[in-house]
């Protein structure tokens, strides 16, 4: 030290072996290691690390030309001096260098050389400033030796951690990655990754290793993927892998992340499963039946069926109907009595039950599909028509045998539409549709049946929907009006009425009841028709009242769906609050059917009619299928005698049984009886000789206008007087 520099001055000593030494003691125990070369190339100063980086001591290099030192870390000190230069404006250059001693250690110095200038910007040299950042291999090792603190990182993951050398050689593995597959970590260690993986995964993945040995392209870095694992015990179950790359100086190293998606498939899988299935019998929801008949369909043709057996094998056309798909339509009828009478569980065991009746009757490889909670559709390979029919018969006899469905037994009452596949059978879609007409038919004509379609469907079904529609505005373009026709005592004489809808269409004339009264129940329509009939009826009976020519009684006729729907008796009082006097010359008529359909609703209803004074007949008696136990239970007045038994008496000597039968059990209820549909003098006398106490029919009088009926109670009036 040369003093030459003040105490005063501000600036700090430059002699440049002064700086390093200062440097060198200030730094001594920190990273940086530090050299000094001067503008000659002259080392002037360099620190132990230094030169332990180039396998010399400090005193090996100080004083020494850096051109005379053979070097990779003095050569690349020298590019960085070069690149600083003279440059008066200070500058830096930086240094990346690899070092190994002379016992093979490895290390990185890492740093930037700075140029020195004096007060005038003139280069005195040039200081080197570096990290050493140690052996790549080393920090490879330590990655890999999984000290206690990553060990526990890597224990703690769910997934699965694997890493392996470039060769695919297992060098760690995490606790989950050894629970998934059933291994020791020790049993893994030093293997190659294909244990862990099914045969042809594995061969795939040694080849996949030798192409990257050739290439050094790894096609999987970095990309996830689902793929195959192997457990210890040969289980194959489905991971995902994603693989990064570590690459530490030229080592690779791979990290594996893997997943077992078993539960994650197997939801997923269950989500299929339940969007295609129906969750209660598993058989195939509409969508998914519609897509698989739609493939099966679009592979056949009637004429690719294969002869029938027995059949000669040449020659013979093959026969259009052959091994042709028929489609059946079934819908429980009134299903929803069963989950009311005997509760949900009964009616889902119900369902439960009839399916697998169904797979038992229909052939192997029948679709079978749930469209609605009580309808089902199956699609089935017959050997013909009568084949189809035989099934369908059976198919129904099945079904609707006893079924004994959580300690109940239970009968169901079942529809079946069918339609088998013709030649005019295009699609799929097609033959469903016809099914469906199948179906509606024999639900119009009371259902419990089976039905195959015809093309006369079609038209009546076409037919319903233009009344529908016509329907519709039927009110609001005044074409309906009700008729009466009389209904008399044994002496002839006119004690009450019933009331009958006509709708007289102004394009199509007039239409039936019996026609349009079902299609008004189908449609809904019923409600504000019922409504138009109620009111207008009741205006009638209000003006008939007002000319003293009122009936004793007249009857609506109520269709079981207003009947159970639950508001009738309120409608009525209120309709009825302008003419009270009328609840007594009021009656409804309702059939047996719904009636029975629910009793439970039944009895409540006309057990509220008859407190207004509202008198009620079961209408039809007869034509259903109840009994008279059950209109034991029935508070009502009257039993109308259905025409169908009236029609043959007095010559069918069973339905002379039948109707003394019913007037005698009717009056043992105390119920008036009354006979419907009576037109000849023979059919009144025999009603008359067995106790019926009243009659209804074309004999006496035919629906006719209110004026005309008003005529006849004043007739009568008249002739009494
Ligand atoms: P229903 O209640 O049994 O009515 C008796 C049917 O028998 C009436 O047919 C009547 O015209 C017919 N009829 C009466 N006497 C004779 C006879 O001597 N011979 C023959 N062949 N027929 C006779 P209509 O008017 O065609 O009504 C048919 C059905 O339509 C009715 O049967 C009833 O169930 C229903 N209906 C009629 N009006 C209404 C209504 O306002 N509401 C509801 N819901 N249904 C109605
Ligand atoms: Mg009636
Ligand atoms: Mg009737």
């Amino acid at each position: 030290m040369n003093g030459s520099d003040s105490a005063g001055d501000a600036s700090l000593p430059r002699d440049p072996a002064f700086l390093a030494s200062l440097a060198s003691s200030l730094l001594d125990h920190g990273d940086v290691t530090l050299v000094y070369i001067d503008r000659q190339g002259v080392c002037r100063h360099a620190d132990r690390r230094f030169a332990a980086a180039l396998d010399r001591t400090p005193a090996d290099l100080i004083g020494q030309t850096v051109a005379g030192i053979d070097h990779p870390v003095v050569d690349a000190l020298r590019g960085a001096i070069d690149a600083v230069g003279l440059s008066p404006v200070p500058t830096t250059a930086p240094l990346d260098c690899q070092t190994v001693g002379c016992d093979g250690r490895r290390s990185m110095l890492s740093g930037s050389v700075i140029a020195h200038h004096d007060g005038q910007g003139d280069t005195l040299g040039y200081l080197g400033a570096f990290h050493e950042t140690g052996d790549p291999n080393r920090i490879a090792e330590f990655v890999t030796r999984r000290d206690s603190f990553i060990a526990t990182l890597l224990d703690a993951a769910v997934d699965g951690i694997i890493v392996s050398d470039r060769t695919g050689i297992i060098r760690s593995i995490n606790r989950a990655c050894c629970t998934m597959f059933g291994y020791e970590e020790s049993e893994l260690l030093g293997r190659s990754m294909t244990v862990l993986m099914p045969p042809p995964f594995s061969r795939d993945h040694n080849r996949y290793v030798d192409s990257y040995m050739r290439t050094d392209r790894a096609k999987i870095i970095g990309i996830g993927r689902d793929t195959l694992g192997q457990r210890k015990d040969g289980t194959v179950f489905p991971i995902h892998l994603s693989v990064g790359e570590a690459r530490l100086g030229d080592d690779v190293t791979f990290v594996g992340i893997i997943r077992d998606i078993s539960e994650r498939l197997a939801a997923e899988q269950r989500a299929t499963y339940l969007a295609r299935h129906d969750p209660l019998t598993g058989v195939l929801t509409r969508t998914a039946f519609l897509e698989e008949c739609e493939a099966l369909f679009a592979g056949h043709h009637p004429e690719d069926a294969p002869p029938a057996p027995g059949a000669p094998a040449v020659e013979a056309a093959p026969d259009k109907g052959e091994g042709a798909f028929a489609l059946f339509s079934l819908d429980v009828d009134q299903f929803s009595d069963v989950n009311e009478a005997f509760g949900f569980h009964v009616g889902d065991a119900a369902l439960k039950a009839m399916v697998s009746r169904v797979t038992e009757v229909l052939p192997p490889n029948t679709i079978i599909c749930r469209i609605a909670a009580d309808e089902f559709a199956a699609l089935a390979r017959v050997s013909d028509g009568a084949h189809a029919r035989t099934l369908a018969e059976v198919l129904h006899d099945r079904l609707t045998a006893s079924i004994y469905a959580d300690r109940h037994w239970v009968r169901l009452r079942l529809s079946v539409g069918a339609a088998l596949q013709d030649d005019r059978t295009g699609s799929l879609e097609d033959l469903n549709a016809k099914a469906k007409l199948a179906l509606q038919a024999v639900q119009h004509n009371g259902g419990n049946a089976v039905c195959f379609y015809t093309p006369e469907m079609a038209a009546a079904a076409t037919r319903r929907m233009m009344l529908t529609m016509h329907l519709t505005h039927a009110i609001e373009r005044n074409e309906l009006h009700l008729v009466y026709q009389p209904i008399v005592d044994r002496a002839g004489v006119v004690r009450s009425a019933e009331a009958l809808l006509r709708w007289n269409h102004h394009a199509l004339g007039p239409v039936s009841p019996a026609e349009f009264i079902p299609v008004a129940e189908e449609s809904g329509l019923i409600v504000p028709i019922t409504d138009w009939v109620l009111s207008t009826a009741i205006e009638q009976m209000a003006r008939w009242q007002a000319d003293g020519v009122l009936p004793e009684r007249v009857f609506l006729n109520i269709s079981g769906q207003q009947f159970l729907r639950g508001n009738l008796t309120r409608r009525l009082d209120e309709l009825l609050t302008e003419h009270p006097s009328l609840r007594h010359h009021l009656g409804l008529e309702i059939t047996e059917q719904a009636a029975v359909r629910d009793l439970k609703v039944a009895v409540r209803t006309l057990g509220e009619l008859a407190d207004l004074g509202i008198q009620a007949a079961i209408d039809d008696f007869g034509s259903g299928y109840s009994s008279l136990s059950y209109v034991q239970q029935l508070p009502v007045a009257k039993l109308k005698i259905d025409r169908a038994f009236v029609i043959d008496v007095p010559e069918n000597p069973k339905s002379n049984a039948l109707v003394r039968a019913a007037v005698g059990m009717a009056h043992g209820l105390g119920l008036t009886t009354v006979a419907e549909g009576v037109e000849t003098v023979e059919q009144r006398d025999f009603l008359v000789s067995v106790g019926c106490d009243m009659m209804q029919g074309y004999l006496f009088g035919r629906p006719m206008m209110p004026e005309a009926l008003a005529d006849m109670v004043r007739g009568q009036t008249a002739a009494v007087l």
